[in-house]
């Protein structure tokens, strides 16, 4: 699959590949490991009304857009009644549909989602319309121009030996772990984001901070940059805030841990692949 991004479609009236999104869900149909999007003429095709589509670029050379679906329209049924097509959050379809498929939806759910929320100046308060030359939006009276936001985050895979710092967020439901992320404030560094973060939420310092990676998070719209760091001194002490446990694990006693759709789960995947069970 070649995905190349876009901002603007040159050829019209064509088959093209719809993200349609009820909120945060997206618009598929199909079921295990063949999960597809639609491809339409236009969303009308399922009697679907949609906010004005955005263009998201091409799929070997098929154009795709995304947009909102209008929340009182319903979910499109075929001839015997069955629901053909059905919504989902992203993050539950990854395992069928695969990065680089997640990836474009994310896409089109960050710009889908943008579109949506920005149409207002944040100076003036007059309209917004779309840039002619780019993705961003214009200010129809004071000439303000914004482009889609992106949140910087900063996640970090700290080991300590052969052990790895795993900790429990409060706000993870499901009895998961993961490694400490959190997002870079004004004026600092992502090191100097990962120190504060870890020194705020378990009370330890890090050091030899080396990068891993980065990837688009759209939930709502973080940018995570991954890294790794080893423990320098400290002791363990959840903040109890976000954090109410924490320890340190080998490969061996790994709890619960998160999606492979995320970077945490990239960076705790090298750490298994660096530090093998005994
Ligand atoms: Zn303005």
């Amino acid at each position: 699959m070649t995905f190349v991004p876009g901002v603007f479609c040159d050829k019209k009236e064509e088959r093209s590949y719809w993200f349609l999104f009820k909120k945060d869900k997206v618009l598929y149909f199909g079921k295990d490991n063949d999960i597809r999007f639609p491809e339409l003429l236009s969303p009308s095709e399922l009697g679907l009304k949609t906010t004005e589509p955005q263009f998201i670029g091409t799929i070997d050379g098929k154009s795709a857009f995304t947009a909102q679906v209008f929340d009182t329209e319903e979910i499109y049924y075929n001839c015997c009644g069955v629901a053909q097509y059905t919504y989902s959050g992203l993050r539950e379809l990854y395992t069928q549909i695969g990065r680089e498929m997640f990836t474009i939806v994310g896409r089109a759910l960050h710009i889908c989602r943008w579109h949506e929320s920005w149409k207002f100046c944040p100076t003036c308060g007059a309209p917004m319309e779309d840039s002619k030359t780019e993705r961003a939006k214009v200010c129809t009276r004071c000439g303000r121009i914004d482009y889609p936001v992106l949140s910087p985050a900063v996640i970090t895979a700290v080991t300590k030996g052969d052990k790895l710092l795993l900790a429990h967020n409060v706000r993870f439901t499901d009895g998961r772990y993961s490694i400490i992320a959190g997002f870079v404030e004004s004026g600092e560094s992502a090191e100097d984001a990962i120190r504060r973060e870890i020194m705020e939420e378990v009370g330890i310092k890090v050091k030899n901070i080396r990068y891993f990676g980065s990837q688009s998070w759209p939930f709502p719209n973080s940018f995570m940059l991954g890294f790794t760091a080893e423990y320098d001194s400290g002791e363990l002490k959840p903040d109890g805030v976000e954090i109410d446990k924490a320890g340190w694990f080998a490969s061996d006693q790994f709890p619960n841990l998160p999606s492979f759709a995320s970077i945490s789960r990239a960076l705790i995947e090298d750490f298994k692949e660096k530090h093998p069970a005994k």
